[in-house]
Parts: C-alpha cells; structure tokens; sequence
C-alpha cells in the first residue's frame, strides 16, 4: 500500500467548523491535504486548510466539485446530504466515510433510537411522536417529566424541550415544530454522570479511546474529564456498548457515542455523532494519537493509531458570553498559556454570540504537582476558562 501512495492525497470535507480545522491540522503530517466545503466564507478551518470551496452542505454543484477534487470524502458536520453523497461517491468513485447510510440513521433521532434497540445497544425508552395524543400516550407510559426531542436538526440541546408537567405540553409541541409535530420522546433519564466513548473504525480495525465523563449545562457540554470518575465496571461496559456500536454502524472514521450512567449504574447511549467530537478535543495533548488524526488515518485507509492516554486530562469550551452578537475580542489567554499543563485552542470564528463554542482548553496532568488527579485538573481546567472573557 506504501508504494502506492501519491506523494500529496486530498480529503475532501463537507464542513469547515472547528472540527474540519482540527482535521485539517491532524492529517497535515500524514501527507494528507484538506479541501473544505463550507457556505461561510473564511471558515474556521478556511486558514489551515489548502482550500475552501464556499458553497451550502447540500449544494449540488459544490459537492460535485469537492468530490472531482477529493481522493477521499467524509464530513464534519450532520447536515451533510447522504443522497447527495452517495451520488458522488459512485459516479466519481471517491470513498465516502463514514457511510452516507449511517449519516441518514444518525440524522434522524427515532431511526438512530430505533437501529440501536433493535440491535440490542440499550437505549432510553422512547416512542415516536406525530401528534399531542401520541405524546399523551408517552406520558401515560413513562409519567413525567420527558423529555421530547425534534428527529431532525437539533445540535447542542436546540431541538430538545424537557415536560416537566401537563403545562408544558402544547408549548412543548409548538416549540419542536409549528407545522406538524416530527418527534420522538424519551423518559428522563436519572443519570449520575453523562459518559461518552469515542471510537474509531478502522480497515479491518477498530479502537476505543478510555471513558470520558462530560459535565453539561443548559445542554451545551462544558467540560470533559478522562478517566470518567465511575468504577472500572461501569468503564468496561461502556467500552462493551461502544464497540457495540462500531460493529452496528458502517464506514470508517470516528465516532463519538454520548451516554448516560444511570443511578444504578447502566449505561445507556443518549447519542452518536458519526465524526470526532467535542468530548474527544482531549486527545489532542492527553492521548498518543488525537481523534483528528485518527479520523483522517480511518478515512483514507491508514492504520489507526495507538489510543491510550499520556496522563489525566481535563478540557473545557470557550463558550461565548455577553447578550448579543459583536466581534470576538476577548482577553485572558496569557493566564491559559503561563500555566504549564494547559493549551489553548481558538477556531477562528471572528463573531461571538452567547454560548458560541468559540475555543477550548486542555490540562493535561503532570508537570504543575497540583494537577496531579482529575477532580485537581478539572478545576485548573475551570479556572483558566474562567480567566477568558469576551469584551
Ligand atoms: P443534541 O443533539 O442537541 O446534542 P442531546 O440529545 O444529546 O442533544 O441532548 C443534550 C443534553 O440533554 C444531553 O447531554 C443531556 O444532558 C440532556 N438529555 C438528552 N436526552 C435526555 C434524556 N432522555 N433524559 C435526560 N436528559 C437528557
């Protein structure tokens, strides 16, 4: 295979958010170029990629042109069009991963629920709501509170409406969608820790990165500590349920399989996002080979890489404060860069809004003797992005 390799390949990505810059960066050393397709012009991964083709996901001509420039393709981003995909991919002959089928399962919230029961990952109960009497039903079945959740396009809990009671419903239903309800409701699950795995498939491969414990509020996740502080029991499954659902889904590449950890312990999946995401930003400094790396290995055929980790670690997003839109001028990254065990990641996004990721960091344990478990390094980690602020 060595003999065969052009001296420059091309990965063509749909999307040019934080995580095709991060791509972008990780396939570099591999002799790996990135070709973007992203509607924002100067996109975040615009200055580190060879080029950015300004286009929407789901633009015909633009993804045709991405595939013509590609040895590879895959995307970074949900609303990539799997039909559309699956057009280039045999027409131009560019490998598509993950698979364009899994997208389409992933993107739909009941489909994703329904593959995974039926494939016996557990899951929250869940059932399919088209109207108020199906969520009735539901409500009857699970008592409150529920959660109900749009199938498709929600991202960071948009599209997500908890029912605490019968006052909420038709608000509730409004909010998912005003001209006819497309939803699924799950029981609320009583977790002790929000969990997540990420994986990795490889060509006749596959590996897991160590469980990472992941603190969310109002649903936009925060911070992530690795090792999870759960029993090794409770690891092991998780471990278990991820290659469960590498061996389920299709393609190469990354994927990051958000869980819960019940009260009694169980795990079960809340859900997967077929491509390196926010609680594996980690293992840029805090594993022998980043989800970046391992995604652009994954999809263009390499082997994977090693996934243990250097030594504890803690990440947290820089998320965007203030009331309104305005440019991103901020202050406080000299305190993030004079710590010894921290790093500091901007994407490049030139507008902050509020609760916008506009950057993380990462404290990897170690060098400092007071990071020297996770419950010290997450609270560096706290305290360092709270140094950050936007003006
Ligand atoms: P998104 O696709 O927007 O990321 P998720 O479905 O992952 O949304 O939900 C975001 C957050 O909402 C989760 O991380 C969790 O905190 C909470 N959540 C989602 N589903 C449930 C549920 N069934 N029970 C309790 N909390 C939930």
């Amino acid at each position: 295979m060595d003999a065969q390799m052009t001296d420059t390949e091309t990965l063509g990505v749909v999307g040019g958010g934080q995580l095709g810059r991060m791509l972008a960066e990780a396939a570099a050393p591999l002799g790996v170029e990135v070709v973007v397709l992203d509607p924002t012009p100067n996109c975040p991964a615009s200055p580190v990629a060879r080029d950015q083709i300004v286009g929407e996901f789901t633009d015909e001509e633009a993804v045709r042109e991405l595939a013509a420039r590609s040895d590879y393709l895959t995307y970074e981003i949900e609303l990539a069009d799997p039909d559309l995909l699956e057009t280039v991919e045999a027409e131009y002959g560019v490998p598509v991963n993950p698979d364009p089928g899994t997208l389409r399962t992933i993107q739909d919230k009941l489909v994703q629920n329904q593959t995974l029961a039926e494939a016996g990952v557990p899951v929250p109960e869940f059932r399919r709501v088209d109207d108020r009497a199906d969520l009735e039903a539901a409500l009857d079945e699970f008592g409150y509170p529920v959660m109900l959740k749009a199938r498709e396009g929600g991202y960071d809990g948009r599209g997500n409406v908890p029912v605490e009671d019968e006052t909420d419903v038709d608000e509730a239903l409004a909010e998912i969608d005003a001209d006819g309800v497309h939803a699924v409701v799950e029981e609320f699950v009583d977790f002790e820790r929000e969990v997540s795995v990420i994986g990795v498939e490889g060509t006749d491969e596959s590996a897991t990165f160590p469980l990472g414990e992941n603190v969310h509020r109002e649903e936009i996740l925060r911070e992530t500590v690795v090792p999870a502080r759960t029993d090794d029991a409770v690891a092991e499954r998780a471990g278990e349920v991820a290659e469960d659902v590498l061996d389920l889904l299709s393609g190469r590449g990354v994927y990051g399989i958000e869980m819960f950890e019940t009260s009694e312990g169980e795990i079960l999946v809340n859900e997967i996002a077929p491509r390196p995401h926010n609680s594996g930003h980690y293992t840029i400094e805090g594993a022998l080979t980043s989800q970046f790396e391992q995604h652009a290995r994954a999809v263009t055929g390499r082997p994977l890489g090693a996934t243990d980790l250097r030594s504890p670690v803690a990440s947290a997003n820089l998320l965007g404060g203030g009331e309104e839109r305005r440019p991103a001028d901020h202050s406080g990254d000299d305190a993030v860069l004079s710590h010894p065990d921290a790093s500091l990641h901007w994407y490049g996004k030139h507008e902050v809004y509020p609760l916008r990721k506009m950057g993380h960091l990462t404290v990897v344990g170690g060098r400092d003797s007071r990071d020297d478990d996770v419950d010290d390094l997450l609270r560096t980690a706290r305290d360092l992005r709270d140094e950050v602020t936007f003006e």
